[in-house]
């Protein structure tokens, strides 16, 4: 593909919510073909459909937007010489071509109402045909048509959609597609209401706002064909269109609401404590295939690797597990300052209260964690062994406390500590080993039950970089408390 030219590329999202991971897929790649090419991106609010529309939503889906770093040069935040940029700000400009393509005789009024649609749906559900509208007012005569008028009967306007033609574009992702129109009907362009339907609304956009390339997502694709028509019958040439692969989930089926145990939408993400860069860097993937086993991008990386070339038609898996590693690897290469502020946060609104923790130990222990954390809601959990003398115990613990000699190695290891003068990891390992050679006692039978014991889990960190964070009283104080509570 030459990206010599600045290319216009619009995101068009309706607002109905939080930004799924698909919309915000097909926000990126927008984003990205205006940077690489020096470009602009666009984003129009499609809230046309009032019956989609929910309050709150465009300022939920400006906020994810934000979050995740994708800048538009035009919106209806930021103004452009296109605009308005939302849909219901633009009705008269709909309803000046609908009428446009009334008068020209490539749409008209259809006058049915909901009980004719519902009763010729049942008629061809009886004779075993699909269900369509059968065109019966594109037969209306100019003399009807005045007559309902003057009666002040409601009316929708119809595309004519041209009999027996194939319909034929070249798609930048999935190559050459053809539709034939008698698979088509004659939809609907503007609602009785004087609402424009998403067809209507969107190519008239896209052609006054000289949209250059369309990038959206596969589930367009079967309205494809009506928007080349529409173009046509407008005189207009349609732009290139690139319709994104479907995002599966690991089950190979369209990921609807949930991603694994998360919900598949930005704000959850955020929530659950992803980083934007992560989550962009990943979703990139999504796709996209830069060649190569690389994986990971910045931003100014994707947008200037990024190639609608190298985006395959096949659906791309959304793993959850992969998003996870992608974001650990960035929770570990953030700034340390950051990472301490965000863990902060975290433990602030968790359950867990640190009041016995000092802000020097707390902040050993979140670097104590560090490589365990593959988002921040996992925090409270990582650090909830280490910061309070906790009851809860893992059943591997409690099972690991179990058997003979426990309760003197426990002991032994508590009077040693307490008796140590200056203390810190490598003196808490030194007094291991001496307890462990006078009970005779090595390796994970050493080791482990002392573990058990201090921190009520089998894993985690390593145990003498634990103790010299706890320090000397809080590990007397945890093996002496264990110790009452086990026989032998
Ligand atoms: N408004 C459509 C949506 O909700 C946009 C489709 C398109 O990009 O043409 O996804």
């Amino acid at each position: 593909m030459n990206y010599d030219i600045p290319l216009r590329v619009r995101f068009a999202p309706s607002p109905t919510g939080s930004l799924h991971v698909g919309g915000l897929r097909t926000a990126l790649f927008v984003v990205l073909l205006a940077r690489k090419t020096g470009g602009r991106a666009v984003l129009r609010i499609e809230d046309t459909d009032r019956e989609r529309t929910v309050p709150g939503a465009e300022e939920q889906l400006r906020q994810d937007l934000e979050w995740a770093g994708l800048e538009f040069d035009e919106s209806p935040w930021n103004d452009g010489e296109y605009g308005p940029y939302r849909q219901s700000e633009r009705l008269s400009i709909y309803q000046e071509y609908a009428r446009k393509l009334v008068d020209e005789g490539v749409a008209y009024r259809c006058f049915c109402t909901l009980e004719d649609l519902e009763r010729m749906r049942e008629d061809q559900v009886a004779r075993g045909t699909l269900p369509r509208y059968d065109g019966r007012c594109r037969r209306l005569t100019p003399e009807q048509v005045q007559e309902k008028l003057e009666r002040k009967l409601p009316f929708v306007i119809r595309q004519k959609i041209p009999a027996n033609r194939t319909v034929v574009f070249e798609d930048l992702v999935r190559g050459e597609i053809r539709f034939e129109t008698r698979d088509l009907d004659d939809h609907v362009l503007l609602k009785s209401d004087g609402y424009p339907t998403y067809h209507l609304a969107h190519v008239v956009d896209d052609h006054l706002m000289e949209v250059s390339m369309v990038v959206r997502g596969e589930e367009w694709i079967s309205s494809a064909p009506k928007h080349i028509l529409l173009f046509e019958a407008l005189g207009w040439s349609a732009p290139p269109y690139a319709h994104l692969p479907l995002i599966l989930d690991t089950e190979r089926r369209k990921l609807s609401k949930r991603a694994g145990d998360v919900s598949a939408f930005v704000e959850e993400f955020r929530r659950e404590g992803f980083l934007p860069q992560a989550l962009i860097n990943y979703v990139a993937l999504l796709g996209w295939h830069p060649g190569g086993d690389r994986e990971l991008f910045t931003f100014d990386e994707l947008s200037e690797l990024f190639d609608i070339d190298r985006v395959g038609k096949a659906g791309a898996v959304f793993d959850i597990s992969k998003l996870l590693h992608i974001n650990g690897i960035y929770i570990r290469e953030m700034p340390e300052d950051e990472y301490i502020s965000q863990c902060r946060h975290r433990l602030a609104v968790s359950d867990i209260s640190a009041d016995t923790n000092t802000e020097s130990q707390l902040e050993n222990l979140f670097l104590l964690i560090r490589d365990n954390v593959s988002k921040f809601s996992d925090v409270p959990d990582l650090l909830r062994p280490y910061v309070h003398e906790t009851e809860d115990m893992e059943l591997e613990a409690r099972l690991a406390l179990d058997g003979p000699g426990i309760k003197d190695l426990l002991t032994e290891v508590a009077d040693a500590v307490s008796r140590c003068e200056g203390f810190d990891g490598l003196v808490f390992k030194g007094v291991v080993k001496a307890v462990g050679k006078e009970l005779s006692r090595k390796g994970r039978d050493l080791w482990m039950p002392i573990r058990a014991a201090l921190t009520g889990r089998t894993h985690g960190p390593e145990l003498h970089r634990i103790a010299e964070i706890l320090g000397k009283e809080s590990i007397v104080k945890r093996l002496r408390g264990r110790v009452d509570h086990i026989s032998r």
